[in-house]
């Protein structure tokens, strides 16, 4: 019988010494080495101090880098979901900072001293800027559209009526057909992948429909032999039969997308409501600038009703959310526009001129010229995203590097695992970082990374 080789397991107390400082808290780093301790006890390999240490610094190095922090977007998407979407500006940082550090009057109405209602000004900017009788908000667009359908579909009616062209996925994990199942109505699909036609719709219609619901094709363009019913048209529709009309209208323009430099026209909510839609809904943190949110605009009854749900109390937002949303209603109704001040940052970022984004490339140049480096300005475009108008894309430089030592996907790795973390894309050859998602004030910063990325000190995930 072969004899096991001799176990020499260090004492947990023996690893976190040898470990020395760092940044994570304690209990994390002691459950990490408990947990690489019993493995190794398990294989029942002999290791030295030195092994031990390696595995857990690697083990230590992928936790701290799932822990959430900044990073530079160099991606050209401006709406990137992986990357947290829409970016917050000074003013609605300052907000949350101001609510967040201390009490706020969340449900209190300050002038009577009773119990006041949640959002109520934020509501009504939103009124102002969906051209709405009524507004709410709550969690995420896909939390608005569960709570629209179920309560829709809540008595014997549980028909939602959707054209086949638009039953999208939206990003990982939102399907409409399932968010319909999941909110206990059943679907009623009509027409065709690439044409639904009114009549459609009206064949649809019978004693156990609920609604209309239209979707908005926000990430992707069909082009060709396409055909759908106007809103105006199926508007009309709903109204003579009785049925509420309901849009998902997704990335949510409050202003007309050719404010951010783009040919593409996303309908606004307040031309959906003109054009005899009941509801609206859309997210709060794509083309709005705000935070994660889903804002219901449209009719008032039906908005009262929604409040009265039981879910709407399970996906409402928190005091956090409230103030940076309020923050950016008012910055669109202040401005409108681009201004950097006090606009969204969002459309700040889309409007900056290429010129500009060509400067600040030419100063980056100047400033990483280094060794094994070979850095190149490249015109470059950029996309919204974030499941936002699939055909646009704005004007955009990108720095594109090349190093004589390192693949392009270790450069890529090793700008990733840096500090702070810097995520580029491949094309051409090299790896490429669209100026028009970095804001200028990390421009010091990323050539920092850049260059402590190339460096020999630092080998990838320090
Ligand atoms: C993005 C999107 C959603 C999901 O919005 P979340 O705020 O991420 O929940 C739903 N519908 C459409 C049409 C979208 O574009």
């Amino acid at each position: 019988m072969k004899t096991p080789p001799r176990r020499t397991i260090p004492a947990v107390e023996t690893v976190l010494q040898a470990l020395g400082a760092q940044p994570m808290p304690r209990p994390m780093i002691v459950r990490a080495v408990r947990a690489e301790l019993s493995s190794i006890r398990l294989s029942r390999s002999a290791v030295t101090l030195e092994e031990v240490l390696v595995r857990v610094r690697a083990k230590l190095r992928t936790l701290s880098a799932s822990k959430l922090q900044p990073v530079i977007n160099g991606t050209g998407v401006l709406l990137h979901t992986n990357l947290g979407r829409a970016p917050a500006s000074a003013l609605s940082v300052e907000a949350i900072r101001a609510v967040a550090s201390g009490y706020c009057n969340l449900e209190l109405d300050l002038e009577t001293g009773e119990r006041g209602a949640r959002a109520a000004y934020v509501e009504t900017a939103l009124c102002f800027l969906c051209q709405a009788e009524a507004c709410t908000v709550v969690n995420n667009c896909a939390a608005a559209l569960l709570l629209i359908l179920g309560h829709f579909t809540r008595g014997s009616r549980k028909e939602v009526i959707v054209s086949r062209g638009e039953l999208v996925q939206i990003g990982g994990g939102f399907r409409i057909p399932e968010i319909l199942e999941a909110s206990g109505a059943r679907l009623r699909e009509v027409g065709t992948t690439n044409r639904t036609s009114l009549a459609d719709y009206e064949r649809a219609v019978g004693p156990g429909s609920a609604l209309i619901l239209r979707v908005h094709r926000s990430n992707f363009a069909m082009h060709g032999f396409v055909e759908s019913a106007s809103t105006k048209d199926l508007a009309q529709l709903a109204r003579r039969k009785r049925l509420p009309f309901v849009e998902d209208l997704g990335s949510g323009a409050v202003a007309p997308t050719e404010r951010m430099g783009i040919r593409e026209h996303e309908p606004t909510p307040g031309e959906s409501l003109r054009n005899g839609v009941d509801l609206v809904c859309f997210s709060g943190d794509k083309l709005f600038g705000g935070p994660q949110a889903g804002i219901i605009a449209g009719r008032e009854k039906f908005v009262t009703r929604l409040k009265r749900e039981p879910l709407f109390r399970a996906i409402r937002c928190g005091k956090l959310v409230l103030a940076t949303l309020q923050a950016t209603a008012e910055s669109w109704l202040k401005t409108g526009g681009p201004n950097a001040e006090t606009g969204t940052l969002l459309l700040a970022l889309a409007n900056e001129p290429v010129q500009a984004l060509r400067e600040r490339g030419e100063a980056l140049m100047r400033a990483l010229a280094y060794g094994s480096l070979e850095v190149r300005l490249d015109e470059s475009q950029a996309q919204v995203g974030g499941g936002s108008m699939p055909d646009s894309s704005l004007p955009s430089v990108a720095i594109a590097l090349k190093s004589s030592r390192f693949g392009l996907a270790d450069l890529a790795k090793r700008l990733r695992v840096g500090q702070p973390p810097v995520i580029g894309y491949v094309s051409g050859g090299r790896l490429k970082l669209d100026l028009r998602t970095i804001l200028s004030k990390q421009d010091e910063e990323l050539a920092m990374a850049i260059r402590a990325a190339v460096s020999d000190s630092n080998p990838p995930g320090r």
